[in-house]
């Protein structure tokens, strides 16, 4: 049987990944959507969510695919209506807001995801489980893509609150501070931003531990999606976003779920065992970086 969910904020995100896997899963079916244009074929759709929890009282999950200015409000209504929440990352604007949302699901005994879908990358764990009885000399993150292609004009991520490139820069963080086995002291940062914008086109970072990174949204053609650690075992690369892991330049061979459906597999697992699971150490780093980063102008920023 499966367990019905709706989905909030219906954009590239939830049309690129969450409907695909809703639909390949066996433990989901939509059942519903609310959002102010966006739809889904063949499913009921609200534009108010107040009148889609009192008409669906049987739907018990909510999957929130918003920008993370207007998630926090959705998040609480739900966990305040005795529903499960999953939340896109990055889980909040603010880390007090994560906090709240934490103590509001344990409040209305309900399960809080906070995903991060580069986590459930499948090469994640493998590289986990490799580095953990290593010692990491030397670690760093290159996340360079495009704006224009991964968020085409979506002015919210240059809007306060839209963490400019730590979009997705925290999608390297996820993934960083998963798999190594200390954490992560950020010890300075340069942050880029367009003379016209409020959030960083550009950011470069330096950790203590030798580990550094750099994230840029002005690389044009493919994406450089890596993070490489030297240890005393040899040198290991995660490459694509976490799907590939190599050691010594030799590939290692990777299995499991695509990002999305590894999510809502692990969120059927939350809402049965009446769980959740949220961490919030991603985001600590870029408020971070927001924190303690130099500020730079550079040239402004159009679509
Ligand atoms: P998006 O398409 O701009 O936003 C998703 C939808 O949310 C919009 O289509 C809009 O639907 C609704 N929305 C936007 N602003 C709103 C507001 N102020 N109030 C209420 N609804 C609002 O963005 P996205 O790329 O899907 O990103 C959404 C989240 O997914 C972000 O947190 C992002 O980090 C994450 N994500 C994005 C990507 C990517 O490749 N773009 C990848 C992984 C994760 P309506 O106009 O129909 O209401």
């Amino acid at each position: 049987m499966k367990t019905k969910i709706c989905l909030i904020g219906i954009g590239k995100i939830a049309v690129d990944q969450h409907v695909p896997a809703i639909s390949g899963s066996d433990d989901w079916t939509l059942a519903a959507t609310v959002s102010r244009v966006g739809t889904v074929d063949g499913v009921p759709s609200y534009t108010d969510f107040d009148q889609m929890l009192a008409d669906h009282p049987d739907i018990p999950v909510i999957s929130l695919c918003l920008p993370t200015v207007p998630r926090f409000e959705y998040a609480a209504k739900a966990m305040a209506a005795g529903r499960h929440v999953m939340l896109e990352k990055p889980p909040g604007a603010t880390i007090s807001e994560v906090h709240m949302l934490q103590a509001m699901a344990k409040d209305h005994g309900v399960s809080l995801f906070a995903t991060w879908h580069s986590r459930a990358a499948v090469a994640v764990q493998p590289a986990k489980t490799w580095l953990a009885d290593k010692s990491i000399k030397k670690a760093h993150i290159t996340w360079k893509e495009d704006v224009r292609k991964w968020h085409p004009n979506q002015d919210w991520v240059f809007e306060p609150g839209g963490m400019g490139v730590f979009d997705p820069g925290i999608n390297a963080l996820s993934i960083i501070t998963e798999i190594l086995p200390f954490e992560m002291r950020l010890q300075s940062a340069i942050l880029e931003f367009p003379t016209n914008r409020d959030t960083p086109i550009a950011a470069k970072m330096q950790w203590a531990d030798n580990i550094s990174g750099e994230f840029d949204w002005r690389q044009e053609g493919s994406e450089s999606w890596d993070i490489t650690l030297e240890t005393d075992g040899g040198l290991a690369e995660l490459k694509e976003g976490g799907a590939r892991f190599f050691i010594d330049g030799v590939e290692q061979p990777v299995d499991g779920l695509d990002e999305y459906p590894a999510l809502y597999k692990h969120m059927k697992t939350l809402v049965d065992s009446n769980t959740s699971d949220i961490d919030v150490r991603p985001l600590i780093q870029v408020a971070d970086a927001l924190t303690l980063g130099k500020r730079i102008s550079t040239d402004a920023f159009a679509f």
